[in-house]
């Protein structure tokens, strides 16, 4: 079986770098180059602390795009970027697999529709972790027993969105099950702006953002005389890698966009 050539938007990033060594040590993917912010034209390999690979950086993630012979595009970057790139590489027929979170229902709607108008496979999950996709899956499945929930993510302090895309998905699945009402006291007031967290559909969300957190969120459903909470933790971006090589792999077998991971473990 050929290799699959893999695009890297984002190399020297926590994820991406973390991208980088799993394709570094897996035989069914290959590096074919990056697109990253600074080092034009550098080789991977001669960037101090990525791994011993050879793919070339590009500034431009246009001509990379344009220039490259790939199959996928993994985008590890920021919501602004990550959106650009993954239309971009639709565009040139390079299959995105994106981990970059924080993109609006408008863009994944036009995302959606782009994918399918090129006929090819895309992945846009907002978790990779395997452990996270069944705790949501778990969420789902509990809010079909209780009627409250409240969402706690926390995260390392240099994440941009708020809340995570993890939370956010999580929300949208228990939505589904979960009859929309408000939560808490009907006169409740905040004392101080936020400190009931986000509201969506009336569940709560809140966000922790602390040095030394990776990724993390307990989901909390509360009924009469009783709590359960629904808990999963990455303590490393390695938690994250095995649904990247899913996703990589899976995406050159089917068209349009799967918005999920959950949708590719089934
Ligand atoms: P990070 O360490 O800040 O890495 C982001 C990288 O993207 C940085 O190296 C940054 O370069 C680079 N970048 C910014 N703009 C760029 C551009 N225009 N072209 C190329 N590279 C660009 O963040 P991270 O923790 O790796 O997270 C990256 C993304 O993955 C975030 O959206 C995060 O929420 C998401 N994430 C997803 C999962 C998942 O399982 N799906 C898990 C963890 C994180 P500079 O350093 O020069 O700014």
């Amino acid at each position: 079986m050929s290799k699959i050539k893999c695009i890297v938007a984002g190399p020297r990033g926590k994820m991406g770098s973390e991208a980088l060594r799993l394709i570094e040590k897996e035989d069914s993917l290959e590096l074919a180059a990056c697109i990253d912010r600074k080092h034009e034209g550098e080789l991977v390999k001669n960037i101090p602390g990525l791994p011993d690979l050879d793919g070339v950086i590009y500034t431009d993630a246009e001509a990379c795009l344009l220039e490259t012979e790939a199959d996928v595009l993994i985008d590890l970057t920021t919501p602004e970027y990550g959106y650009k790139h993954t239309k971009l590489a639709l565009e040139n027929g390079v299959r995105p697999v994106v981990g970059t979170t924080g993109f609006t229902e408008d863009q994944l709607d036009e995302l959606k529709e782009l994918a399918e108008e090129k006929q090819l496979g895309a992945v846009i999950a907002p978790n990779f972790a395997v452990g996270a996709v069944l705790m949501m899956q778990f969420s789902k499945w509990a809010a079909k027993h209780f009627d409250d929930v409240e969402i706690i993510e926390k995260h390392h302090d240099q994440k941009l969105d708020a809340p995570s895309g993890t939370a956010v998905k999580t929300a949208q699945l228990i939505q589904e099950e979960r009859e929309s009402h408000k939560q808490g006291h009907p006169d409740e007031k905040e004392t101080i702006s936020g400190a009931r967290g986000a509201e969506m559909d009336g569940m709560r969300i809140h966000s922790l953002r602390l040095p030394g957190l990776v990724a993390h969120q307990e989901v909390v459903f509360g009924g009469l005389g009783q709590t359960l909470t629904i808990k999963h933790d990455s303590y490393t971006r390695e938690s994250f890698m095995s649904g990247v090589k899913l996703s990589a792999e899976q995406v050159m077998n089917f068209t349009g966009l799967v918005y999920g991971l959950e949708h590719l473990l089934d």
